[in-house]
């Protein structure tokens, strides 16, 4: 085994696990998973430990553990870490599941947010909405994704319903943030504290799920790019955060606002694989290895991202399009799953729109 070999062990075995395994067997590394069928995405890329014992089973194999997603339990990582090196640390997932904490350790950090509250109680929400205003989105505190858990409330005769519709679960109540667009940062900090960034992507959502990334965000100037890294710094900073950490921003006439982060690799930095240096996968294990992480620069002036989801499609006339590249999960079809993505690159906002009218069987396009 050479000195940068590791075994990295993933709690979670989809298709963030098997992309990281794609980008890290190069470098010499193995990977083991834990999950919860030998057919999920990351199978046949390392063994996938699916018993009672599986986390124990991938303590013996790994010599590092990750984890695709920010709802993994904080008390498991806590207890990992007193044998193995976690990345992201107990820290980072602490906060990033939490839409209460994080909102607040921004606003300490003087990053902008949504005015919020977090509610326990339907009279909770009613006070709340007196504080926030109308409109708002009431939104679950953790596990919420792709736009699940949420109503927005317009009018204070739907706090009833919005209450109901939160199960009991503890709740957030966010002001409407008015935004031109929707942005998010993919950076990257290793373990001696270096951080890299990629540039700052356009997302485009259909139901509450990513459809479509730009990057980098159409007429990104230099500006909004410094104005987002020094956001991102500080927070990764405060986190002393090894690994990559996506944020998620709206644009708005005033400026940048935080929506919410994740500690992991992230939807929005898929396009990297074909528009960057080094993809997000590669930067993620160099970073949580103790290795130096790539170059994050371009390799085209434009790429985009564009999702694949609860149908593929005629995905295999992509093939014949040499800036085009084709990545399928291994998933079955399902109404909202996402089975796979298209990365495409060009050599400006014109190509890119005639490239994206070329597969408009997979996508709408945005400008
Ligand atoms: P989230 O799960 O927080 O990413 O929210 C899903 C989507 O809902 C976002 O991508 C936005 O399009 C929209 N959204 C969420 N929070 C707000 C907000 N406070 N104001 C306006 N739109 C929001």
């Amino acid at each position: 085994m050479t000195p940068v070999s590791k075994n990295i062990g993933v709690l979670g075995a989809g298709q963030l696990g098997r992309m990281m395994a794609i980008a890290g067997y190069p470098l010499g590394q193995k990977f083991g998973f834990v999950g919860n069928s030998h057919e999920e995405p990351s199978a046949m890329l390392g063994h996938i430990y699916t018993d009672a014992d599986s986390v124990a089973s991938l303590l013996d194999f790994a010599d590092v553990i990750t984890y695709e997603s920010e709802n993994t339990s904080v008390e498991l990582i806590e207890e990992i870490s007193k044998t193995t090196p976690v990345y992201p640390s107990v820290k980072s997932l602490y906060y990033s599941q939490h839409r209460g904490r994080e909102k607040t350790l921004f606003n300490e950090l003087g990053i902008a947010t949504a005015p919020f509250k977090v509610v326990s109680s339907e009279s909770e929400l009613v006070e709340a909405v007196e504080q926030v205003g109308l409109p708002a989105v009431l939104k679950t505190t953790t596990e919420g994704y792709d736009g699940k858990g949420q109503f927005v409330i317009r009018k204070s005769e739907e706090i009833e319903r919005a209450w109901a519709a939160m199960d009991g679960a503890e709740a957030i109540l966010e002001g409407w943030v008015s935004f031109n667009r929707e942005l998010s940062l993919v950076a990257v900090r290793a373990i001696d504290g270096e951080t890299v960034f990629y540039p700052l992507v356009e997302n485009h959502h259909v139901d509450g799920i990513l459809r479509t990334t730009y990057a980098p965000a159409l007429g990104l100037s230099a500006e909004l790019q410094a104005e987002a890294e020094s956001m991102v710094q500080v927070v990764m900073d405060k986190l002393e955060h090894v690994g990559v950490l996506a944020v998620e921003l709206f644009e708005t006439d005033q400026g940048l606002v935080v929506n919410e982060m994740a500690p992991r690799v992230h939807n929005s930095g898929h396009w990297t694989q074909m528009g960057a240096r080094t993809c997000q996968f590669e930067n993620h294990v160099r970073a949580i290895c103790g290795l130096p992480l790539g170059s994050t620069e371009m390799i085209a002036p434009v790429s985009a991202m564009i999702n694949l989801i609860g149908d593929v499609g005629d995905v295999v006339s992509v093939l014949k399009d040499s800036d085009a590249e084709l990545h399928l999960y291994d998933k079955s079809a399902r109404v909202g799953r996402k089975l796979g993505h298209i990365n495409i690159v060009a050599d400006g906002e014109v190509e890119l729109k005639q490239r994206l009218t070329s597969l408009s069987e997979f996508v709408e396009i945005y400008f």
